[in-house]
């Protein structure tokens, strides 16, 4: 028997080398434990029929000495990263019945590893929400707690995880959905430095803030992951090359905490204990700790929710009944595509794609987008100075744990607040780590919450050194 609970991507592959068991006992055990829960919590929307398939192929690659780290590894992907012939939907009506016609980059380059998709999780609506009660496919429960949202909008990503459904996970993030939710699973979630992993096949939400990235047990996985699917790439114009990650240097890490941001409404005690019991941890792992000053972060949530909308209403004007999935007949072409959009989009992202519409509009662009592009600037510059003196910023990942289902969801500014430590790094570019800080206690539960690193761009090396040694791997 495997005993998939204790299993990593780097344990596994050993063990898959080792001869210990097969690719295809692997898959075979995570086939079966998904069967057994995922009715319950609804994290996959889909099993591809293919798996054992995939699992002998890579039996075979591994037999021929020729393995990776990530061949037989059974990973799941969010809905919303093509690969070629399965559905995908990003948990929307307008795009049921949609089959992918070619595979996204960091598909290509998985497969090219030979790694077993399990296959697609659920997610908020084109990515758009913190706790995918905005699936058209029902809600993701959290494994740890199943009156509890497991987050978004990468909430079946986490959960699969977090469940033993896969040894790691795609998610995307434009805001927050790769960490929110691996906090609120108590797993690691990587979003990675804008560009640095290619978009291409990936749906498109904010195009300026979009990035893929791992979700996983650990740190070392989720870096395994990330070697694997980053690089520069022919298909998206804002990838850049490899080389520039920067390796460790054996200097003494200086960390930067903005303790200023700590005061503003909304954060839960028990997430402020736990980053102050956090930051003690880092002193005693002999990093310097420094207090730093970034004065318009504050201003980071109304800035996304004004871009992110603007980029939102553009990206999907696509679906209009005719190219893809849905299409519901009119009298005429027009009445085809309200008919297909009202229909076929959920009321989050007709909202986005209100608000979008009109901070775009002529008459209103001045006083809402070109300001939000201006403040943007002035926060990534911001973080820029704060970068000359520190290598990294820590703050907490999440104002509160996972909520309750049904808690926020009809309070869609409530919910936007959830964000409130995610979309700086998403509107500056820069790469940021989501790891397990421990358990609180919160609303009567014992929750996991999590610790936010931020780094320069392109230094991802840097918050996989400092995650490393928080969680001793
Ligand atoms: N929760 C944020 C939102 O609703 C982030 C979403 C994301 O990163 N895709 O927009």
């Amino acid at each position: 028997m495997i005993d998939i609970t204790t299993l990593t991507i780097a344990t596994a592959h050993t063990h898959l080398i080792n001869k210990d068991f097969f690719a295809r006992d692997l898959a075979e055990a995570y086939l079966a434990e998904i069967k057994k829960t995922n009715g319950d919590i609804n994290a996959y929307l889909e099993i591809y029929d293919d798996v054992l398939a995939q699992a002998d192929n890579a039996d075979k690659i591994i037999a021929s000495g020729t393995a990776t780290l990530l061949t037989g590894i059974p990973i799941a992907l969010k809905d919303n990263l093509l690969i070629t012939g399965k559905h995908v939907t990003s948990a929307s009506k307008i795009l049921e019945g949609y089959v992918a016609p070619y595979d996204a980059t960091v598909v290509d380059k998985l497969k090219k590893e030979h790694v077993v998709f399990l296959g697609r999780t659920n997610m908020d609506e084109f990515a758009m929400g913190g706790s995918t009660e905005n699936s058209a496919f029902g809600v993701t429960k959290n494994p740890l707690d199943m009156t509890r949202v497991a987050g978004g909008s990468s909430g079946g990503s986490a959960a699969v995880v977090a469940m033993n459904g896969a040894l790691g996970a795609l998610g995307s993030d434009t805001g927050g959905s790769v960490r929110e939710p691996a906090t609120f699973c108590g797993v690691v979630g990587l979003k990675p430095t804008y560009g640095g992993v290619s978009r291409h096949g990936l749906m498109a939400m904010g195009s300026s803030l979009d990035v893929i990235g791992p979700i996983t047990k650990t740190v070392t996985d989720a870096e395994i992951l990330f070697n694997a699917i980053k690089g520069q790439d022919m298909f998206d114009s804002t990838t850049y090359p490899d080389g520039q990650y920067p390796q460790n240097t054996n200097k003494k890490l200086v960390i930067g905490v903005p303790y200023h941001i700590l005061e503003q409404e909304g954060i839960d005690q028990s997430v402020r204990d736990n980053f102050t019991e956090s930051i003690k941890k880092l002193e005693q792992l002999g990093y310097e700790i420094q207090d730093i000053s970034l004065p318009n972060i504050g201003y980071s949530l109304a800035v996304y929710y004004i871009l992110m909308p603007a980029e939102v209403s553009s990206n999907l004007a696509r679906f209009d009944g005719i190219k893809y999935g849905l299409h519901v007949d009119g009298d005429n072409l027009l009445q085809d595509y309200l008919k297909t959009r009202a229909q076929g989009f959920g009321p989050e992202v007709r909202r986005r794609i209100l608000i979008g519409t009109y901070v775009l509009s002529a008459g209103y662009h001045d006083a809402y987008y070109n300001k939000a592009i201006l403040l943007r600037q002035k926060i990534s510059d911001e973080f820029a100075h704060a970068f000359q003196k520190v290598d990294a910023i820590v703050t907490p990942t999440t104002p509160t744990p996972s909520f309750k289902i049904g808690e926020k969801a009809h309070d869609p500014l409530s919910m936007y607040l959830a964000d409130i430590f995610t979309v700086p790094a998403n509107i500056v570019g820069i790469p940021a780590i989501s790891i397990p800080s421990g358990m609180v206690t919160y609303e009567g539960s014992t929750l996991p919450v999590g610790l936010q690193i931020m780094a320069p761009h392109a230094h991802e090396s840097v918050l996989f050194e400092i995650s490393k040694k928080f969680l001793g791997e």
